[in-house]
């Protein structure tokens, strides 16, 4: 009894397969490689790469919301609070969250960029500057001065299109500053009282 062999997948035979194959082979072998020479050459990122993660402390208000966020938990915060005296006669004393620590371990870190997207005072910014490798994994642990320094390898915002609303933020900034309410005249007595 004779037996057939194998349709190969496709039912199209072995040849047109392999001179398919041979003439990726030939088509890759003329075509000239790109070959990176980094670090003699750096290397030209885009704008928005996701690098390092940058921090402005001073927007900080230590509500911990990147932190509770961050898949990896890999934001660390301390904080403590502080008492504002009144600025005016009669007012009131307010509290304050200090920032006493903000580190982030980017050896845990995936590079999500949700604590960046949730931040709501812009403290967090993501910088292209990916050249901190360390020999030593605990180095990774960058504290706030140092996420402080990549500020500056920050690339400025592109701007905005024609006729694109205006931030919230600048259109707010833009507002003139409230002046202090007229002081109401008072009453006269009434006559008899
Ligand atoms: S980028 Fe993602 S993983 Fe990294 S610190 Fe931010 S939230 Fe955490
Ligand atoms: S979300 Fe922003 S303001 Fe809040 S703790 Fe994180 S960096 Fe600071």
């Amino acid at each position: 009894m004779s037996t057939t062999p194998p349709t190969p997948p496709g039912g199209k035979g072995l040849v047109p397969g392999l001179l398919k194959g041979l003439a990726t082979t030939a088509r890759t072998m003329v075509t000239p490689s790109h070959t990176a020479e980094y670090p003699d050459v750096a290397p030209a990122l885009p704008p928005r790469s996701r690098g390092v993660i940058a921090l402005t402390e001073e927007n900080c208000t230590s509500c911990m919301l990147c932190a509770r966020e961050c898949p990896d938990w890999c934001i660390y915060i301390d904080s403590h609070k502080e008492t504002v005296p009144a600025t005016t006669e009669g007012g009131r004393e307010r509290q304050r969250n200090v920032l006493d620590r903000f580190a982030i371990d980017f050896s845990l870190c995936m590079y999500c960029g949700i604590c960046i997207e949730v931040c709501p005072f812009d403290a967090l910014h993501w910088s292209p500057e990916f050249e901190y490798a360390e020999t030593d994994i605990r180095d990774l642990l960058h504290e706030k001065e140092r996420l402080g320094e990549w500020m500056q390898t920050v690339p400025v915002p592109p701007a905005l299109d024609d006729h694109a609303a205006e931030p919230a933020e600048v259109a707010q900034a833009a507002k003139p500053a409230r002046t202090a309410r007229p002081e109401r005249a008072t009453r006269p007595p009434r006559a008899g009282s």
